[in-house]
């Protein structure tokens, strides 16, 4: 598989064409971001185990019958995944309220939501990726009510796994967010990443933070987190 040219450029990872129209190679950066590129710093190291992390729950949730962009590791910082156009849309599923949610509703951080929160919020820098609704969607185009219901589904199904997943870990899944992309034949799948970067992971004992929040609100050794995810998930 070759490397051919860089297709784009994100926050925390480039994108590359190859010499199979089907496949992209994704390729992670130690570079962090927060509240839309205002804040930006590095996150030594935070590119592999992104990478890597988000390999091995994207396995698993493959394994489990959610589909996926991944097709194959190739190095510490870069995967082979499926080529796919990005629904622009950030969905976001929430069990324990916590960041804008938590500000939003006037509660307190880490209560137990009594029900599961979905929200979608539309892809777009300029805007600040604003909140909207299904009908905001349907009147954008971003999606039908058919891709969007499936999407829904899929959110859910993957709540379920990965908080069970996580929680043998002693990791608590708090919220998180995913990204879904449509292939060249119109089949939606999981895209993007799973990772301490998109997700809030509290040690389900002492309540550490073990994310990227550690870098929003500055709590200091946010490098000994991201390993501490990896060593729990990897044993490495
Ligand atoms: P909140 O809306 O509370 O800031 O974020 C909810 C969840 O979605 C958190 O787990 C957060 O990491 C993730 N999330 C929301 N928006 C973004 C984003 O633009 N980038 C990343 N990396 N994660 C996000």
């Amino acid at each position: 598989m070759k490397k051919l040219e860089q297709l784009y450029e994100g926050k925390a990872k480039k994108v590359f064409k190859t010499d199979d129209p089907n496949l992209y190679i994704v390729d992670y950066k130690d570079d962090a971001t927060a509240f839309n590129g205002l804040k930006k710093g590095t996150i030594a190291g935070k590119g592999v185990i992104n990478n890597r992390v988000s390999n091995h729950l994207m396995k698993m949730l493959e394994k489990n019958g959610i589909p996926t962009h991944l097709v194959e590791e190739i190095s510490e910082r870069e995967t082979i995944v499926k080529k796919v156009t990005i629904i622009p849309l950030e969905v976001i599923v929430r069990n324990i309220a916590a960041g804008s949610l938590a500000k939003r509703l006037g509660m307190e951080e880490g209560t137990k939501l009594q029900h599961t929160v979905l929200e979608y919020c539309y892809k777009d820098d300029e805007l600040g990726d604003p909140l909207v609704n299904e009908y905001h969607i349907y009147a954008l185009g971003a999606a039908t009510k058919e891709e969007l219901d499936l999407i829904a589904d899929y959110a859910f199904k993957i709540n379920r796994l990965l908080s069970d997943y996580l929680k043998d870990l002693n990791i608590e899944l708090i919220d998180y967010k995913i990204e879904f992309g449509k292939t060249p034949d119109g089949t939606i799948i999981l895209a993007d990443e799973i990772s301490p970067d998109t997700c809030r992971f509290w040690d389900s004992v002492t309540g550490e933070k073990l994310d990227k929040d550690r870098f929003r609100r500055d709590l200091g050794n946010v490098e000994g987190a991201y390993h501490e995810i990896m060593k729990r998930l990897l044993g490495e």
